[in-house]
């Protein structure tokens, strides 16, 4: 989706909610939002004479004055809204003929339809929440457990935007500190002291270094723990996915290989999100189909978390799988889990109290293997409110501000010219003002806010 009109000085409509709910939103925003409300809506008194912050009963009217629904609308005066202008949200019956109706209505008294992101687009542009908690808007509407809601409302209520900006400040203070002394420079006189620009460095450096680290897991948090299922044809992979997110999303059969694709379904344990893949099984086959299934088992099981292998009780043998060169996506070795299915047909003695028994079809030992699926997942340390990188954007701007960090360092200790250590600072205040949308382009904007929804 790309934006073909981003003025800011027209007021735009859209659906706030999602159709088949009992209730529908509308919201309006911009300079005539109050006027174009008043034009349509029927209470006990005008918009225009009511206060912010304040909630209205009455009609919605058509051009003849019919009425179309009852509701109730919220005014917002600006600068106290979302976006920053006149804001007015109407609640209506949830009927996607009322919904769209009265975005007709309103487009015909002057109101535009908004592009996808424009209100948060808006809020950004007003100054009412930086590019980062921003983004963060998306991700707390996007997410689905406990731990990615955690992270992501750290992020929206800021504490990440106050910590970028606590780095910042102190690079500020190291760069007024050099251009004092640049400005001084035809003296000779040297006013920063390189330890104390040493030790700022050093500390603005290990802020960068934990958060750089903490996207491992934020990303895990956010897009769910990669878990393969691996192992022969019909030892009951399929079954186990089923058995594991609790409907029917795998094929099952008992023909072999019936598992030709990578099948995924996620479901979340004790509020940490996982995907599980069930692969094509592994085995050795003259069948081209089946060969490209294996072949991409393998590259699943190398960015795997966790890799579940599975085996019959019939037959209760691993073919070895090599994961010595494997990293899960948390940076950490993989987690490797054996697991011995169908113990309803064939009782096992148990000999690796590592090894789990279960019966994917009868449930027995799911729990068991639902608990140890998250005890493996290292969330210790992590804790609500704790400011944790989940974003693709923030990381890469992180690895850049890390980069010319280091270059600053290496300029200081050298003992370069202070203009040279300067612009090394300046570069790393750019790449952490790229976070917080101190520092954008309407490229990267467009970007970001193109990946909402209309109406948010
Ligand atoms: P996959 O090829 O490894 O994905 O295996 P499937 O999940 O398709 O299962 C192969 C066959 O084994 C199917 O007929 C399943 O119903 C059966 N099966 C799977 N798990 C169990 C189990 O725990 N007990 C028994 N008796 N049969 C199972």
């Amino acid at each position: 989706m790309y934006y073909d009109n981003l003025d800011t000085d027209t007021t735009i409509i859209a659906p706030a909610t999602a159709t088949g709910g009992a209730t529908s939103v509308v919201r309006l925003s911009g300079p005539q939002a109050i006027e174009i409300a008043d034009a349509l809506f029927r209470g006990r008194e005008q918009l225009s004479d009511a206060d912010g912050y304040t909630l209205h009963y009455g009609r919605i009217i058509d051009a003849e004055g019919a009425t179309l629904d009852d509701v109730v609308v919220a005014l917002f005066r600006a600068p106290h809204s979302y976006t920053g202008d006149d804001t007015v949200e109407i609640t209506l019956h949830g009927s996607e003929y009322i919904t769209t109706t009265l975005i007709r209505l309103a487009i015909a008294q002057g109101a535009r339809m908004a592009n996808p992101g424009e209100f948060t687009r808006r809020a950004f542009l007003a100054g009412k929440m930086d590019l980062s908690r921003a983004e963060a808007v998306a991700d707390i509407i996007a997410s689905d457990s406990q731990w990615s809601h955690a992270v992501a409302s750290t992020q929206m209520r800021g504490g990440y935007s106050e910590r970028i900006a606590e780095l910042r400040n102190s690079l500020l203070r190291l760069c007024s500190l050099l251009e004092l002394e640049l400005d001084f420079s035809e003296e000779d006189v040297i006013f920063a002291d390189r330890m104390e620009l040493q030790a700022i460095l050093n500390s603005v450096g290990n802020e960068i270094e934990r958060l750089r680290n903490s996207f491992a897991l934020g990303n895990v948090l956010k897009e769910g723990i990669s878990v393969a299922i691996i192992g022969e044809p019909n030892v009951g992979k399929s079954t186990l996915l089923n058995a594991l997110v609790g409907d029917d999303r795998a094929m099952v059969s008992d023909i072999a290989g019936t598992t030709r694709d990578t099948i995924e379904a996620t479901t979340t344990i004790e509020g940490i999100r996982y995907r599980f893949i069930d692969t094509a099984g592994l085995r050795t086959t003259d069948d081209k189909l089946e060969q490209m299934g294996i072949e991409r088992t393998h590259r699943t099981m190398a960015n795997a978390s966790i890799i579940l292998h599975l085996a019959s009780a019939d037959n209760p043998q691993f073919e070895s799988v090599d994961i010595s060169n494997h990293q899960s996506t948390d940076g950490k070795q993989q987690h490797y889990i054996r697991i011995i299915n169908k113990i309803d047909r064939q009782t096992v003695a148990p000999t690796d109290t590592q090894m789990l028994y279960i019966s994917a079809k009868h449930g027995i030992g799911i729990d068991t293997l639902r608990h140890t699926l998250r005890s493996v997942a290292d969330t210790s340390g992590l804790h609500a409110g704790d400011v944790v990188v989940s974003n693709m954007r923030h990381y890469e701007a992180l690895c850049k501000a890390h980069e010319a960090l280091e270059h600053a360092r290496t300029s200081l200790q050298a003992n370069y010219p202070t203009d040279l250590v300067s612009e090394d600072v300046r570069n790393i205040l750019h790449h952490l003002g790229e976070i917080t949308g101190d520092i954008t382009s309407d490229d990267i904007l467009q970007s970001i806010f193109s990946k909402f929804c209309i109406g948010k």
